[in-house]
């Protein structure tokens, strides 16, 4: 059986969501295939949940205009839609001369990056907010929060149906050609069947660049070489003494292992470091070693034997291990010369609090290529 369709997105995690819905509010007729058999199965339900200010990322890049942008949108798309924020605000710790200079720095590239409420505190400062903390001096990010990332992913879901999306589960996308006027797709799954279609939004995660390297047409040199980078979180069994998000500063490869809350008052530590080759979210019990020395720097008091193995997240990467991590890289028909195709890759973090604005995003490029010849 062949369909046919204006726009697919492949993946129902919470960027593909997001995308649905702006594509289908624009007027287009989308239906979204879903390798599982529920939405945010893969990256988007192993994350810390937080919406991050949009300090880190350089400035210029998609990382840093996205997530402020996206950070505005997602705080009062969840206002408008019941989905349950909470402003916690977060300290970033230094404990050296070195970190102290660090925190300038990130200072000065959120201030660059339009974060406009980053204070930088001294010791007496910082653990007045916080009399646990160990520490020497903070930057404080007061518009740094949490959110309920299912929540939101079931509203942007129910957004993108009201608009006339169809998502469909047990359908992963195992075969694609690039056509006069579109893709001729391959599905699989419970109901296998062939789908054409004039646009194809690959949003698969950690198997966009897999999934763009079996589309008959695209240049394989158009698709980047992808790296796993998996990170373990640790729940601990004893009262917190926290209220705010607490992040020690950043090292090469990652933003360190932080604490964490959820919605639910639930304190984690988490995510680590590890390169792999498989996916494979087994956490490894004898990683809290490593995270009782991180966590006890700013955190002397953590006692002995209270962290125990939680879950563990995979980063979509596509700089390997020891380069600086790479930007988004939404690659469109300006990029690899196919039209109607847009490729999302390495889109970890802050891909959750930039997911609308990711969207906005993919929309206006989609609009801004030449017109397709029609289907009819
Ligand atoms: C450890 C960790 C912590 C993070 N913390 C934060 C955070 O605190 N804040 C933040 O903003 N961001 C965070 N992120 C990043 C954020 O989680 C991701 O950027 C975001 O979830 C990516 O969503 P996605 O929709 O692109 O991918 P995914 O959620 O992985 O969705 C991709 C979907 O595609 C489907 N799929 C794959 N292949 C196929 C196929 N062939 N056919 C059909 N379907 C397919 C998969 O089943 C999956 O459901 C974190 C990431 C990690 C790894």
């Amino acid at each position: 059986m062949s369909v046919d369709i204006d726009c697919v997105v492949v993946g129902a995690g919470v960027v593909g969501l997001a995308v649905a819905r702006e594509m289908a509010r624009a007027g287009h007729e989308v239906l979204v295939i879903e390798a599982g058999e529920a939405i945010g199965i893969g990256t988007s339900s192993r994350n810390s949940e937080v919406i991050h200010a949009g300090i880190y990322y350089p400035p210029g890049s998609l990382k840093a205009r996205l997530c402020v942008e996206g950070r505005h949108a997602l705080y009062a798309y969840c206002l408008s839609h019941g989905v349950d924020t909470r402003r916690t605000g977060k300290l970033i710790v230094a404990n050296t001369d070195a970190q102290v200079a660090q925190l300038e720095s990130l200072l000065k590239r959120g201030l660059e990056n339009g974060v406009d409420d980053l204070r930088l505190l001294e010791r007496s400062q910082a653990t007045a907010l916080e009399p646990a903390l160990e520490c020497i001096a903070a930057l404080y990010s007061p518009s740094t929060g949490i959110v309920d990332s299912h929540a939101l992913m079931l509203a942007l879901q129910g957004d993108a149906e009201a608009a006339g999306t169809s998502v469909a589960f047990h359908a992963p996308l195992i075969g694609a050609k690039v056509i006069a006027d579109g893709f001729l797709l391959d599905i699989g799954g419970e109901s296998p069947m062939q789908l054409s279609c004039r646009r194809l939004i690959n949003s698969a995660g950690l198997h966009a660049p897999a999934l763009a390297r079996f589309i008959e047409g695209l240049e394989p040199d158009k698709v980047p070489r992808d790296y796993l980078c998996k990170g373990s979180y640790f729940s601990v069994s004893k009262r917190v003494p926290f209220t705010h998000l607490i992040y020690p500063a950043p090292e090469s490869d990652g933003l360190g292992v932080h604490m964490t809350v959820d919605l639910g008052g639930q304190a984690r530590f988490g995510p680590d470091t590890e390169w792999v080759h498989t996916e494979d979210y087994q956490v490894d019990p004898a990683r809290a070693d490593g995270f009782y020395s991180a966590i006890r720097s700013y955190w002397p008091d953590l006692p002995d034997d209270s962290l125990q193995p939680g879950y563990s997240g995979i980063r979509p990467k596509i700089s390997p291990p020891g380069e600086p991590a790479s930007d988004f890289v939404i690659s469109s028909q300006r990029e690899h010369g196919v039209p109607g195709l847009i490729n999302l890759f390495g889109i970890e973090s802050p891909g959750l609090t930039s997911c609308l604005a990711l969207a906005n995003h993919v929309r206006t490029l989609i609009e801004s290529e030449t017109p397709l010849p029609s289907h009819d």
